[in-house]
């Protein structure tokens, strides 16, 4: 390319390669390492904001690669939601958390129950009930120690499968939770119809919004709207103690943010879990 903006498009070029090649990379790893264990779960604690005891965790995949490091999931679950990896991803990921919860029972720790994450892939390429219900009964937990985090945008797609799938896991007795909340798909009509029993409010919305007048008006709506309907509601991406104390104010059950931990390795979960409340 010649001229002028030769050197800017020869620059986006390199860069786009760059994004292309590592996409591959990404694409012709990924088998390789679910095979060599190289997806970590993590574990961000939950706490009852009414008492401030530990309530769960939520369970969030990391991939330790062998030359990029430890990597976040913001890169790779897209690409894998797009190539159908995800579905295999997912099930090793609440695999992993269910052995978790079984070794802690027996070792006598605090019950806990842990939320994972459902693509909205999951729900139509697999089913669904059938694994997750196998899953539990393999690990001898009863299906609540489960709470199934499932993001709104997943909703907007209101069809009869979804409703039903929801629905029979319910019924089966896993949680259902609707994740982001309130992050621009939810309609009022949707929020009647779906089976839920939690709703996890959107991060940007307790970061922007509920330290200003209209967001308190509007966190005052949903927790009231939520006791209504019996839904628990939780607040993540809690960072300041000024946000903790608004949802307290509100009447919000649970929180989960930077604010009392970030998502952490097992071992590290497990110190939280066990130590003993102050005397
Ligand atoms: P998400 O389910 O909405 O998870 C919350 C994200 O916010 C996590 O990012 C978490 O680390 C981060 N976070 C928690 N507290 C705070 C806070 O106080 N401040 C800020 N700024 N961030 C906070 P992470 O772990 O990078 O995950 C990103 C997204 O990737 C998740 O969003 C979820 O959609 C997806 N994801 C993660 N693990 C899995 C998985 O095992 N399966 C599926 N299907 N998706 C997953
Ligand atoms: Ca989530
Ligand atoms: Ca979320
Ligand atoms: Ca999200």
């Amino acid at each position: 390319i010649k001229g002028k903006y030769g050197k800017h498009f020869a620059l986006y070029d390199d860069k786009l390669r760059g994004t292309l090649l590592r996409r591959q990379a990404i694409t012709d790893g990924m088998e390789t390492a679910l095979a060599k264990g190289q997806f970590e779960v993590y574990l961000q604690p939950k706490y009852q904001i009414r008492d401030g005891r530990l309530a769960g965790a939520e369970a969030l995949v990391r991939w330790n690669h062998p030359e990029w490091g430890l990597q976040p999931p913001g890169e790779f679950i897209p690409l894998f939601e797009r190539n159908g990896f995800i579905t295999k991803l997912d099930q090793y990921v609440w695999e992993r958390v269910c052995a978790l919860l079984q070794e802690w029972d027996r070792k006598g720790y605090p019950s806990i129950n842990i939320s994972v994450n459902v693509s909205r892939l999951d729900i139509y390429n697999t089913d669904l009930a059938d694994v997750l219900t196998s899953l539990v009964r393999r690990y001898g937990l009863s299906p609540d120690r489960l709470h199934l985090e499932i993001t709104e945008s997943a909703y907007t797609d209101t069809s009869r499968q979804l409703i039903e799938t929801l629905g029979t896991l319910r019924r089966l007795g896993f949680v259902i939770e609707m994740d982001d909340f309130g992050s621009g798909y939810s309609s009022l009509n949707m929020l009647a119809e779906m089976p839920i029993d939690v709703l996890k409010l959107d991060m940007k919305f307790i970061q922007t919004e509920i330290t200003r007048p209209t967001g308190q008006g509007i966190l005052r709506f949903i927790v009231d709207l939520a006791r209504w309907m019996k839904l628990r509601v939780v607040a993540e991406g809690v960072e300041t103690r000024e946000q903790l104390e608004r949802l307290q104010n509100d009447g919000c059950d649970y929180a989960q943010g930077y604010y009392f931990a970030k998502p952490m390795p097992v071992e590290s979960f497990v110190s939280v879990l066990t130590v003993q409340d102050p005397p």
